[in-house]
């Protein structure tokens, strides 16, 4: 069996691009306890393939919580007479994912084609990962005051690990940490973070508000979070969400990186099975990407915010995802939550939920924020952007500015409240 699926990866990507042809979205809802159970067995049913296997979107962790999964053609007609046995309500949220990738695609190679042609990069499109560092390059030579690029280290594959440092001038600031990208397959996160390092060199000098928070911390800005799954995810499967390294024992490959954090590691929020997506990893910290940031915010020791940005579900949240026990800065970071996602919904009236990680989405272990909050990091928070589930990590590149503008204002409430609450 292990033989047989390890064949099927080979041939998949010896031919490239891994298609969904006729693989659809299906959003459920368990009613009560017995149909959640029964959701869970269905994504952990073995005799089904590696390709075939349900790929979760949105887990299924509480009943009465949205359940979006992703259910490959050939596993279609089987999950949907399973669903319809055991009385669970289901809609198609996609109906055919490929149709949505070729959709996104083709605008991709469209833009990429003007762009050249007009000789500018453009913010409202996906870029691949060489794209995306190339920016860096020039980006960081055009902005020589402001701007620098840090190597914090490299991937499991050998790519180098880049952090964008926004800096005035002193020594080791005060500073705030964003990254984007950790989970590959989330796009809307690393092209919100290059339109983010962007804003924030347009804007310093200019902003009243960003400008006084650069006179006094520092930024450091982390897009490609996880480069060895995000150069995946354009050549071969665009759902990768792993890192890329090979786990011993197992044919599947990766360890989802924000299970890897050296706080609750390894509990019942997080699996132990490394062909699932939230495998936790051998040990804490196994993964080169998460522990370059571990190293990092160790070392810097004044890191007073981080901010760690996925997609999709439209959430901001804060610890703990390993625990029920409340922070002990909850309240405080309860009534920031609440300011953030009020400012943002002015924007475009996009409405976002807030609170615990484990309150508002489902127990999480090893979570990044969990782990920095523990390390001494209060304000430490994670953003799910859009959108709700209409196409959940294949957003229209056409949202990408707007995104990026409605989550630019609660990142900077976030960040005035750092900056006037020092600790
Ligand atoms: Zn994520």
């Amino acid at each position: 069996m292990e033989k047989l699926a390890f064949f099927v990866i080979l041939v998949s990507t010896a031919f490239g691009q891994m298609d969904f042809v006729g693989d659809q979205v299906l959003r459920v809802r368990a009613n009560g306890e017995e149909q959640l159970a029964w959701l869970k067995e269905l994504g952990a049913l073995e005799d089904l393939q590696f390709e075939n296997k349900i790929d979760f979107w949105r887990s299924p962790s509480k009943a009465n919580l949205l359940v979006d999964m992703r259910v490959p053609f050939h596993s279609l007609q089987a999950v949907k007479v399973f669903l319809e046995s055991k009385r669970i309500p289901y809609t198609i949220m996609i109906e055919d994912l490929q149709a949505l990738l070729d959709q996104e695609r083709e605008t991709m190679l469209l833009a990429r084609k003007s762009e050249r042609s007009v000789g500018e990069f453009s913010f409202s499109s996906y870029h691949t990962i060489e794209e995306i560092y190339s920016w860096m390059d020039d980006f960081v030579a055009e902005n020589p005051d402001l701007v620098s690029k840090i190597e914090i280290g490299q991937s499991y594959e050998g790519r180098p690990i880049y952090v964008l440092k926004f800096s005035t001038g002193g020594d080791k600031r005060p500073a705030i940490w964003i990254d984007t990208g950790i989970h590959s397959r989330e796009w809307i996160t690393q092209a919100t973070g290059l339109w983010t390092a962007n804003k924030i060199s347009n804007e310093y000098g200019k902003d009243a508000s960003l400008t006084s928070i650069l006179d006094s911390m520092d930024i450091f800005l982390e897009i490609v979070t996880n480069p060895d799954g995000f150069a995946y995810t354009h050549s071969t499967n665009r759902m990768w969400r792993k890192t890329r390294s090979i786990n011993a024992g197992s044919s599947c490959i990766g360890v989802d990186p924000n299970r890897n954090w050296d706080v609750g590691f390894g509990g019942p929020g997080a699996s132990s099975n490394p062909c699932d997506e939230t495998y936790h990893g051998a040990f804490p910290h196994s993964e080169s990407e998460v522990k370059s940031i571990v190293d990092f915010i160790l070392a810097h020791a004044n890191v007073k915010s981080v901010l760690s940005i996925h997609s999709y579900s439209q959430m901001l949240m804060f610890p703990y995802g390993y625990t029920q026990e409340p922070a002990a800065d909850h309240e405080e970071l309860d009534n920031l939550a609440r300011e953030a996602v009020a400012a943002l919904k002015e924007v475009y009236g996009t409405e976002y939920t807030f609170g615990s990680l484990i309150d508002t989405i489902y127990q999480a272990d090893g979570t990044t924020i969990d782990w920095s909050y523990k390390n001494g990091v209060k304000y430490s928070f994670t953003f799910e952007l859009r959108d709700r589930g209409q196409h959940g990590f294949v957003l229209p590149a056409d949202q990408i500015i707007p995104t990026a503008e409605e989550t630019w204002v609660a990142l900077l409430k976030i960040m005035e409240h750092v900056r006037d609450h020092p600790y």
